[in-house]
């Protein structure tokens, strides 16, 4: 299938699985997660109308982002590692905050006069391998990062579990959207815009009827990727 066919197929299973969950589609995102594919697939999903894209390396983001138009945005939807904060430019989104090494690190190359907008990663489905806090310890990361005005906190955001199991799956995008009720009750962030970046290729309809505003594809818009 062309780019041109597959974006329009994902574009209309979108608007049907928001539909199905009595959601307005304008209500859910589409980040279109680039990595691995070069930057023509990049300008040709940009011709189409598509503006919110990912990639999981910070290098391959800056990459794309310097040879592709200003007016795209970018999301860091990978691991950052502290060292390399500094490529990280003050536009791009930055979904993966997850430990309070990270939040210092950023307060120290941001300012609360042109400060850098983050997701919180959770680690729901508490698997080992997995980045992301954990659930018991996200309140703590919230606080620390409430100190920091150089960040601006919009959501949270989460992988759920590999699973075949619906329940499981699930679980995980409840979870990330009872947390984010909570730190929306208890007004923890000034800038919070409750985002719940949630939802893949592979689960977006359940992320979906849970509350997404987020999703973030890429097989199902580029195609699969090589195996690294
Ligand atoms: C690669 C990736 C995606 C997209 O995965 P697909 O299954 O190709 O849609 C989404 N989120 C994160 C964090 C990723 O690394």
């Amino acid at each position: 299938m062309s780019l041109r066919n597959s974006y329009y197929k994902i574009k209309e299973e979108l608007a049907a699985a928001c539909a199905a969950s009595g959601r307005r589609a304008e209500d859910v995102a589409l980040i279109a997660v680039s990595k691995t594919h070069p930057v023509v697939m990049v300008e040709e999903a940009a011709l189409l109308g598509q503006v919110d894209f990912g990639e999981n390396r910070i290098a391959e983001l800056e990459e794309k982002r310097t040879a592709t138009e200003k007016s795209l945005q970018w999301h860091l939807i990978g691991q950052l590692q502290t060292n390399k904060v500094k490529l990280l430019h003050e536009k791009t989104i930055l979904h993966t905050l997850d430990r309070i090494s990270l939040a210092e690190k950023l307060a120290q190359r941001f300012t609360p006069q042109n400060p850098i907008r983050c997701l919180i990663q959770v680690n729901c489905s508490n698997e080992p391998q997995k980045s992301g806090v954990s659930a018991a310890d996200f309140f703590s990361l919230v606080d620390s990062v409430a100190a920091q005005s150089a960040i601006e906190v919009l959501g949270l955001m989460t992988l759920a579990e590999h699973s075949d199991e619906e329940s499981v799956v699930r679980q995980a995008f409840q979870t990330l959207r009872t947390l984010s009720e909570k730190v929306q009750a208890q007004r923890i962030f000034p800038s919070y815009a409750g985002w719940l970046s949630m939802g893949m290729s592979g689960d977006f309809k359940y992320a979906i009827q849970e509350g997404a505003t987020h999703v973030r594809i890429g097989s199902a818009i580029f195609g699969t990727r090589p195996t690294v």
